[in-house]
């Protein structure tokens, strides 16, 4: 048994026989790829609110292991190169408000989409995205932009101080993804898994940032439009009374 985070509910569950299935099937051999395989692991969440589908691939080479008394059983080979890709969920990208820049937009959701392929490659987009979020959000002036860095640390007074921690360690994470730190000289990768991580962050700035504006926008325009139609029944109601208040002749 071994503990797990479910993709959908993010909840940490335990992962048995009883909810987690593997096979690996024989694919043609006829190919230049030799005894290939794929491996399908199957996982039902064990979160009672959830027990969603996970299912994942990985492709290889196979070693066939003969049995006397059954079929001969199949083992993915961890060499020369394992495939792997997720199936199930499918790479979700979230609905954006329209304020966001389409440049954004674009970034962001190739972030999402490449993060199964290249954990370095989407860290380096989710990276671009934070630098075009915060140059956006906060008009940033043509002049002071440059620097990822520097562009930071002028609006860090508009930043709560949760989120910023986060946004100083998404900077890091990203400039290793975009082999940026100059100091190290070997490729350090990132793990689909810590990319998923730097994009729901971003998520979290689009929800916090410009979601929030946006309604906070709408919310002020509803008030508006209240307390004029307030405004003008007022004045129904006054003139009214002041009929009203013509003495009978
Ligand atoms: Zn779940």
């Amino acid at each position: 048994m071994t503990s797990w985070q479910c993709p959908y509910c993010n909840h940490f569950t335990i992962v048995s026989h009883k909810n987690r299935t593997m096979q690996t099937i024989r694919l043609n051999e006829k190919s230049k790829q030799g005894p290939a395989g794929l491996e399908v692991t199957s996982t039902a969440c064990a979160n009672p609110e959830c027990i969603e589908l996970t299912v994942d691939l990985a492709f290889g080479q196979v070693e066939v292991i003969p049995r006397t008394h059954s079929a001969p059983l199949l083992r993915l080979l961890p060499m020369p190169r394992v495939l792997r890709r997720r199936l199930l969920p499918e790479a979700k990208v979230i609905s954006l408000p329209d304020e966001v820049p389409d440049e954004i937009k674009i970034t962001y959701s190739e972030a999402v989409l490449i993060a199964d392929l290249s954990g370095r490659a989407s860290a380096a987009m989710a990276r671009r995205c934070l630098q075009g979020i915060v140059r956006d959000f906060f008009q940033v002036p043509q002049e002071k932009r440059g620097n990822l860095g520097a562009e930071l640390s002028l609006v860090k007074e508009q930043i709560s101080p949760d989120l910023w921690s986060d946004i100083v360690a998404l900077r890091s994470v990203g400039d290793i993804g975009a082999h940026m730190d100059k100091n190290v000289n070997e490729i350090i990768d990132v793990s689909p898994d810590e990319a998923k991580i730097l994009i729901q962050l971003i998520e979290t700035l689009f929800t916090e940032w410009y979601i929030a504006r946006a309604k906070r926008r709408q919310r002020s325009e509803s008030l508006a439009t209240m307390l004029s139609s307030k405004r003008d029944a007022q004045k129904l109601a006054k003139a009214s009374a002041r009929v009203g208040d013509e003495p009978e002749s």
